[in-house]
């Protein structure tokens, strides 16, 4: 499938939108996967966002206000409110643009008919919906203590396969600028509708795609509990 056909239908613009971080994605590369923050207090801050749990404990997905753990199978979880995290980040998401998709069959294909949506050096909330011939997805097995470095982690991480299944993915387009902060370019997590699978997404064909964008005005960051004192990190 190629892309057949882009309809677009824009709604009201949304009033002032906040992403509320807790912590880097560069501490993950560091090694730092315990953090303070617990799944109650992120989710006064928002119902739509990604992350991970303490100990690389799965990946985080925050859809509709309910907090999703894909385990190390893609196997999906509801974590308790007090899980804790060492990066996750969340907004309140209201859809501002719609862009429709009667099919594409990849990921890059996907982000490339939202790009041009997206104005330059903005930042935004980006929510995928539709049936899915094939979903490819990744998890990390939970780590224990002492920890290496997310890049080290790398080459153990499992990936899942699913066809034929309608999911909803929760993702972000971050401009180059934020750097070690956040992952610059397009970012997505997905649940399946029956919520039974879901992970960090590699790959993806989808049909009747309906994309909804919200343009993130403001940033609320809270800083990390930080790594073992003395340990420089
Ligand atoms: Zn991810």
């Amino acid at each position: 499938m190629n892309v057949l056909a882009l309809g677009l239908l824009t709604l009201a613009p949304p009033a002032d939108t906040v992403l509320y971080q807790y912590s880097v994605l560069d501490t993950l590369n560091q090694a730092n996967y315990d953090g303070a923050l617990d799944l109650a207090h992120l989710l006064q801050r928002g119902d739509f966002g990604l992350g991970t749990y303490n100990g690389l404990n799965g990946e985080m997905i925050v859809l509709d206000g309910t907090p999703y753990r894909a385990d190390g199978t893609g196997t999906l979880h509801v974590p308790a409110r007090d899980a804790r995290t060492p990066f996750a980040f969340v907004t309140r998401f209201r859809s501002a643009e719609r862009v429709t998709l009667p099919g594409v069959s990849t990921l890059s294909t996907l982000q490339a008919a939202v790009q041009p949506r997206l104005r330059v050096g903005k930042p935004y909330a980006i929510r995928v919906q539709g049936r899915c011939d094939r979903i490819k997805a990744r998890s990390f097995p939970t780590q224990t203590p002492p920890y290496r470095p997310l890049p080290e982690l790398v080459p153990t991480q499992a990936t899942f396969e699913w066809r034929d299944r309608r999911a909803t993915f929760v993702g972000f387009f971050m401009p180059q600028y934020v750097g070690k902060m956040n992952a610059p370019g397009f970012h997505f997590h997905g649940v399946t509708d029956d919520r039974k699978n879901g992970g960090h997404l590699l790959e993806l064909e989808i049909r009747d795609a309906v994309i909804d964008l919200m343009p993130i005005d403001r940033f609320e960051f809270e800083f990390p509990l930080g790594g073992v004192p003395g340990s420089g990190r």
